[in-house]
């Protein structure tokens, strides 16, 4: 015998030994575009017949690594052991047909339901899955399956071939080994790189700005300070709030240099108001867990402050809880080395989350922000209520500042007042605004 294997099951353990391998397996046949004949002929005729048919293409997920490491005659041996493997598990009008390198394909004809479907997909994961001896070496071969349905989704091969590829790399290095195309998954990651370009692009044609939403103090309604948030402006002048953007901008690390502008930004616009003679105590900025990575934060700010002849106690940075999950050596000397310099530091939407009251005893910590779900439950659940006065007398024990976000109304204002809260944020008081209106309601509040 050319080649030597053993399959055993359970328990499995694959030993695979194709000796005098002469390369790679063949590949798909040229007809048949890149899906091959066999799958699409297959697909085509369930097509012909009005019959629905599902394509399932599956990889073996940690096949490039293999590969990296083992050499590619490592990885066509993996690939033969594979389908070895599964050649007992699947039946006869059942081909499996090698796609490309690691990956495969299989026609799933007569599925009618979710669970024949589960079925199907769960006997070749786990029929695949598991310990092989391949060449003597001993290895772990895991797979994934992505489904496409003909003709919900498609009724064209080589779109199928496309969508099942698309559910198969939303796995990611996920846990679940199986996943079904969704058209509005595909919708959503359209609008992503859309959006990825567009953000570059605003950036570019400097059409991000900052709106500014007061915070008062209750007791005198006087302005704190100010909390910069940032919008994109689209060409066609509307504006797209930060939700649809930053997290994307997380993801992909281009908050950085966002974060790099809009720090200059506040920092300018602090300038111009101290200029004009207008009185802002400081300026709170949202800084995301993926800024507190970057190396050049403390430079950028401390710069962008020095340009403006403002001091680093102008800037307060608002950070979430997020931020100080898992509290990484980079991001905890980041924020020391902040703080050191002058710059306040606050969790934002504290209560929500990961909410740990070992935050609250943490050291470089100036103060909290409520999150605004208490105060949208204020004065309706007495519970709620006795949780904020809890906050606020906590606080005040711990020397911390206390800011409530989300005043929408007087009950909610007076509630405040009550509990001796001492800033307070909110579309009652104020909402968002372009600098121009909030330098109008400096000079209002300077006259009165
Ligand atoms: P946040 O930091 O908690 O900001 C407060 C959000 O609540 C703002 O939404 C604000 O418009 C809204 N808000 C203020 N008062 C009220 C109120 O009374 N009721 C209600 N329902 N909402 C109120 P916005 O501007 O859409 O920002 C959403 C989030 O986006 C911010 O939450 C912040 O996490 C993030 N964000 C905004 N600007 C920036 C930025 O410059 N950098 C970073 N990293 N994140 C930002
Ligand atoms: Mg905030
Ligand atoms: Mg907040």
């Amino acid at each position: 015998m050319g080649s030597e294997h053993k399959i055993s099951q359970p328990g499995k353990v694959v030993h695979f030994d194709r000796r005098g391998s002469k390369g790679p397996l063949p590949t798909t046949p040229a007809s048949g575009g890149e899906l091959g004949t066999t799958l699409c002929r297959e697909l085509l005729s369930a097509r012909a017949a009005g019959q629905s048919a599902q394509l399932l293409v599956f990889r073996i997920s940690n096949f490039d690594l293999l590969v990296e490491t083992f050499g590619p005659d490592f990885g066509n041996a993996a690939e033969a052991a594979l389908l070895e493997q599964l050649r007992g598990l699947l039946r006869r009008r059942e081909p499996v047909q090698r796609i490309q390198p690691g990956e495969f394909g299989i026609v799933g004809q007569g599925i009618r339901s979710e669970e024949a479907l589960r079925a199907m997909t769960s006997r070749v994961v786990e029929g695949g899955t598991g310990h092989y001896e391949i060449e003597g070496v001993p290895c772990r071969l895991k797979l994934q399956i992505g489904v496409a349905a003909c003709p919900t989704d498609s009724d064209e091969p080589e779109e199928l071939l496309h969508f099942a590829r698309f559910a198969l790399r939303g796995l990611g290095d996920s846990l679940d080994s199986c996943r079904s195309f969704s058209r509005d998954e595909l919708t959503r990651r359209k609008a992503m790189f859309r959006m990825e370009a567009e953000m570059e692009k605003a950036l570019e044609e400097q059409r991000f700005i900052l709106q500014y939403q007061p915070q008062f103090a209750v007791s005198s309604g006087a302005v704190t300070g100010m909390e910069a948030l940032v919008r994109l402006v689209r060409d066609d002048g509307t504006r797209v709030a930060p939700g649809e953007f930053i997290p994307l901008a997380e993801d992909n690390g281009f908050i950085v240099r966002l974060g790099h502008w809009i720090i200059r930004e506040a920092c300018e616009q602090l300038a111009r108001w101290r200029a004009a003679d207008l009185y802002v105590p400081r300026i709170a900025l949202n800084v995301s867990p993926r800024q507190l990575q970057d190396p050049r934060l403390v430079e950028v700010t401390e710069s962008a402050v020095a340009d403006n002849g403002l001091s680093m106690s102008d800037l307060e940075f608002e950070i979430t809880e997020r931020c100080m999950l898992g509290e990484s050596e980079k991001v905890t000397e980041t924020l020391t080395s902040l703080r050191q310099r002058g710059v306040r530091l606050a969790i934002d939407d504290f209560g929500t989350g990961y909410s740990s009251f070992a935050y609250l005893a943490w050291q470089p910590l100036d103060l909290i922000k409520l999150d605004r779900s208490f105060l949208a439950r204020v004065g309706n659940d007495s519970r709620t209520d006795a949780v904020v006065q809890g906050m606020v007398n906590m606080a005040r024990q711990l020397g911390l500042g206390l800011v409530a976000e989300g005043v929408e109304n007087e009950q909610q204002a007076n509630f405040l007042r009550r509990v001796g809260c001492e800033v307070a944020q909110g579309f009652a008081l104020a909402h968002p605004q372009d600098p121009e209106a909030i330098t109008q309601l400096l000079v209002e509040a300077e006259c009165a």
